[in-house]
């Protein structure tokens, strides 16, 4: 019915609109691809200095390389034989106490390890707005390595970020698998011979399972729809395949691999120093939530409302917060410590809260 020529200013307005918006997309995805580059390259000119470092050791197996719609990832130099460990590597934050001390634990390691981290991916894990997390929790809890203490299967029971190891893209059926050392170095082993050019990979999550079934996980923990080989092939995992895949899992042996990113002397007594000033607070914390159990106690037996024993609790524990200024030793910004004071005083007031019930209980007669 329009003539093509009628009215046509605004056609000329939505294609100007489109193509700014087509050029500033372009434009940014040039800034990220420049960013990934940039990155990569740190990351391979720090991979081979520390192979220099060593006497023994021999040219990496691999490299880092921007990897289409997925970031970085590690991509084999050459040819892999299955069985051959491809990367043996330090954690950078040794501590493995609440996250205040791997938050102050990464204010205190070198520049370069902090901006390596500081470049990794990062993710709100709390799904709340405004995300309760700091910067550092939200890469931290994305990146980290759970060590599994021998035969205990009920959760990691320490969680530790290595740089390099932290870029291995997941894939359901990977090339790789990753076992932790008595010094709790992780190592990475071949579980298939790899080709050059091959990006190594490995299995976020033990999966198995139907394809949807393995991309619901991986969305839930990580946000992203896997499209490896046997997702996109709709292939289902089995138990008997599961098994062999964790199965052929290596304890590490003694290699001439690199060790990367060695922890210095220095780097590990200060992480020590942190455990140890966050010793001290757990014990001002216990003796401050024993004052409150007891204020608690009384209050119970005098029939007191829960939401009044909540407010007393929440204003006795205000004391955390106190503690953690009174004692910065460290330097926390005053955001900082509003956070983590803020994570600390949950956990207190959820145990004192159950408490509170199970005395009400007694002394309410229904
Ligand atoms: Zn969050
Ligand atoms: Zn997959």
């Amino acid at each position: 019915m329009d003539s093509p020529n009628e009215n046509p200013e605004p056609r000329i307005g939505a294609n100007a609109e489109r193509n700014k918006r087509k050029k500033e997309l372009a434009k940014q995805k040039k800034l990220k691809n420049q960013e990934e580059q940039r990155i990569a390259d740190t990351l391979n000119a720090s991979i081979n200095k520390q192979a220099g470092n060593y006497a023994n050791s021999v040219e990496p197996l691999f490299e880092v390389k921007p990897i289409p719609g997925k970031g970085l990832g590690l991509v084999a130099r050459r040819f892999i034989s299955r069985g051959t460990e491809i990367l043996r590597e330090d954690a950078i934050l040794k501590c493995n106490r609440e996250f205040i001390c791997k938050e102050i634990s990464l204010m205190n390691v070198p520049n370069d390890k902090k901006a390596r981290f500081m470049e990794l991916q990062s993710q709100c894990n709390c799904d709340q707005t405004p995300c309760l997390e700091t910067p550092f929790q939200r890469i931290f809890e994305l990146n980290c390595f759970g060590f599994y203490a021998e035969k205990d299967f009920r959760g990691p029971s320490n969680t530790y970020i290595y740089l390099i190891s932290a870029r291995i893209n997941h894939d359901c059926m990977p090339n790789t698998a990753g076992a932790f050392t008595e010094e709790e170095y992780v190592t990475v082993q071949a579980i298939k011979d790899i080709h050059p050019g091959e990006e190594i990979t490995r299995d976020y999550h033990n999966l198995r399972g139907t394809t949807q079934f393995r991309r619901t996980i991986l969305q839930q923990h990580y946000k992203f729809v896997c499209e490896c080989t046997t997702c996109v092939s709709n292939t289902t995992i089995t138990e008997a395949q599961a098994m062999v895949k964790f199965a052929m899992r290596e304890k590490p042996r003694n290699t001439t691999t690199t060790l990367l990113h060695k922890a210095t002397p220095e780097e590990i007594k200060k992480d020590k120093d942190i455990d140890q000033w966050f010793g001290a607070r757990l014990v001002d914390f216990a003796i401050l939530q024993r004052a409150v159990d007891g204020t608690v106690r009384a209050q119970a037996a005098q029939g007191i409302s829960t939401e009044e024993c909540t407010n007393t609790i929440l204003s006795l524990l205000g004391g955390i917060k106190k503690n953690l200024e009174d004692n910065n030793a460290y330097g926390l910004s005053e955001e900082l410590i509003e956070t983590h004071a803020s994570i600390l005083t949950q956990a207190a007031f959820e145990k004192m809260m159950a408490h509170f019930a199970k005395l009400k209980a007694q002394f309410t007669i229904d």
